[in-house]
């Protein structure tokens, strides 16, 4: 009898109901969420394209905030429901805002993105000529997590920031343009190098081989010893006016020359550089610009340096959050006191909006594949960061995470959970735990990428617009 009862039951889905299913977000699209699903993902890619190093990013966040008409806040009289703002610091740093209907010193919701990406910079003396090779090279110091040898036989563009001798401060791109040449680091061909065993015997790449190949023209000149050197140096006088010594105020910095691109038969994925963060600080401008006015004031904060810990003047663990709340409460309330600030930090919550990693094909070992995010399966929230134990991490309270679900689930977004890697072996951390520090409820969003720090991620449509829906939702109701 039990046995026939429960069978009946079955058939009626008494127990299909008690799993938690995983679906495709793609199949939860109706015609209309297709093509703005499309549409978001070709001003994704434009934005990827046109914005590779944190100056850009914060330079096309700005011009975006314009249009929409934020104003420098200290151009701004009254702060009043519905103002919107920005607070610019070091062309990299962003807090970008609408107030609220309640007064900012009962919190806020912020959505918090790094615009920082793995690449290679300069070394402050970089430029050498090899004399047997008779090329001249640049010497790179890499910045953030990379695979050393992703990075070789591909092609680079320079993105520099250079201050002169005189002060003057100059932005230069090569690379990016058609007819713009481009920069790479030769890799070894297979045919040497072969062991005993006839099999490639690559060696192993060591950072101090990144040596980028920038010239092989020598000068005319009997009396300078580095010709080819000479010849590069000279270009970059006529062109920019600086000389070698300026190489060590400025940041330049090579990244992959290609622009974001579908990926896929059906178009289904983006393939690009930088999605880690980009996409984040894309997403996020898009749910604060299209803001009326919210309950409370919302923000969008763009850091940098969070590939190398968050550590450093323009990161999370910086002043400049504080520094932004300072003024905001100065304008106008005039009660900047430690207490309220502290006070206004409690009653925040934030989405420390980053990437995760999704279950990537041939490498499944590396991941526990029921607890991996999957490309296409929407935005992925994280209980945990950190990796061995959680260790360094930041980890969201059941409370909060409660709220977070309920509102995208009333709000019928795709979402996932997840984690980077299997234990003990993988994991990383975020921005959300120095906001945590803070006393700001603080939870881990964002799109699961594969390929995550090579010069070419890979990341789904679909998930992109279901994390923009998500930004959006939970600014307005968390
Ligand atoms: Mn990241
Ligand atoms: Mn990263």
């Amino acid at each position: 009898m039990a046995k026939e009862k429960s069978k009946k039951e079955n058939k009626e889905g008494k127990y299909e109901k008690l799993f938690w299913k995983k679906e495709s977000a793609w199949l939860s699209l109706n015609e209309n969420s297709l093509k703005e699903t499309m549409a978001l993902s070709e001003e994704l890619k434009q934005f990827m394209s046109e914005s590779k190093t944190e100056y850009e990013i914060a330079s096309s966040v700005i011009s975006v905030l314009k249009k929409n008409e934020f104003k420098p806040l200290n151009e701004i009289k009254n702060l009043s429901p519905g103002t919107k703002f920005f607070i610019e610091k070091f062309g990299k740093l962003v807090c970008a805002g609408v107030i609220g209907k309640q007064s900012i010193s009962s919190g806020f919701n912020a959505i918090a993105a790094h615009s920082d990406s793995p690449r290679l910079d300069l070394k402050p003396r970089p430029l050498i000529e090899e004399a047997n090779s008779s090329l001249a090279l640049l010497k790179t110091h890499y910045y953030g997590g990379i695979k050393k040898y992703q990075w070789m036989s591909t092609q680079l563009a320079m993105h520099a920031v250079i201050v002169k001798a005189n002060g003057d401060k100059l932005n230069f791109v090569i690379g990016e343009k058609e007819n713009e040449p481009v920069f790479s680091i030769a890799d070894l061909l297979p045919h040497v190098l072969k062991n005993k065993d006839d099999k490639p015997n690559q060696p192993k790449i060591e950072a101090e081989d990144l040596h980028i190949l920038v010239g092989s023209i020598p000068v005319n000149d009997k009396k300078v010893k580095d010709k080819i050197k000479a010849n590069v140096l000279n270009y970059l006088h006529e062109k920019l006016g600086i000389t070698e010594k300026d190489f060590v105020s400025s940041a330049i910095e090579f990244v992959p020359a290609f622009k974001a691109t579908d990926l896929g038969f059906d178009k289904s994925l983006i393939s690009g550089y930088g999605f880690d963060d980009k996409v984040h600080c894309f997403l996020g401008l898009k749910a604060l610009v299209s803001l009326k006015i919210p309950e409370k004031t919302s923000l969008l904060f763009i850091f940098d340096k969070e590939e190398i810990g968050s550590e450093g003047i323009t990161s999370a663990q910086s002043s400049f959050l504080e520094s932004c709340l300072l003024k905001l409460f100065d304008f106008h309330l005039n009660e900047n006191s430690f207490k309220k600030i502290t006070n206004c930090l409690e009653n925040s919550n934030i989405l420390s909006a980053d990437v995760t990693s999704g279950l990537t094909p041939a490498f499944e070992g590396a991941f526990d594949a029921s607890n991996t995010a999957l490309i296409g399966f929407g935005i992925s929230i994280e209980k945990t960061t950190g990796s061995g134990g959680k260790y360094e991490g930041s980890e969201v309270n059941p409370e909060f995470f409660n709220k977070i679900i309920q509102v995208l689930d009333k709000e019928k977004i795709i979402w996932q959970s997840g984690e980077i890697g299997k234990i003990d072996y993988g994991g990383g951390g975020t921005l959300a735990k120095f906001f945590a520090k803070r006393g700001c409820n603080v939870i881990d969003i964002g799109i699961p990428v594969i390929g995550m720090h090579s010069p070419l991620e890979v990341a789904s449509k679909v998930d992109c617009y279901f994390a923009l829906k998500s930004f959006k939702a939970l600014l307005e109701k968390m």
